[in-house]
């Protein structure tokens, strides 16, 4: 996907604040974070939305959550709490169209928007 940008993100083309990366996923600090944690956690290979998950992703959306979870203990959030989001499409504010994980903690969080 030439035109992606979490897909550049991904290959190192584009340049961001990487908090970890391994063969199969990147995650790095979201440009407008939410809350004073708050990363992104990508798949490498582009998928754009949950909508388009198969059975053959589930290896890469559970290790997705191992890292999500990992995170949250290395930056200090684990305990405290912390949310993980996946938004789809336009009614869910996706806005960047490959799938990414939320990681957002370090203050204490209101409802979800719209709930
Ligand atoms: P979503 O609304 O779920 O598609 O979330 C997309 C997220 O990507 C937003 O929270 C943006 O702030 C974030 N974002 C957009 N561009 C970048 C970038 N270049 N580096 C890091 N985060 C980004
Ligand atoms: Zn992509």
């Amino acid at each position: 996907m030439d035109s992606c940008l979490f897909c550049k993100i991904a290959s190192h083309e584009l340049q961001s604040n990487v908090v970890t990366e391994d063969d199969s996923v990147i995650a790095f600090h979201d440009i407008h974070p939410q809350a004073p944690v708050h990363v992104l956690i990508c798949p490498k290979k582009h998928i754009p939305t949950l909508n388009d998950v198969t059975a053959d992703d589930a290896p890469v959306l559970a290790h997705m959550f191992d890292v999500a979870k990992k995170i949250a203990e290395q930056l200090g959030i684990a305990q405290k709490g912390y949310r993980t989001a996946f938004n789809v499409n336009a009614d869910g504010g996706q806005v960047v169209f490959h799938l990414h994980l939320h990681v957002i903690g370090g203050r204490k969080l209101g409802p979800p928007a719209g709930l």
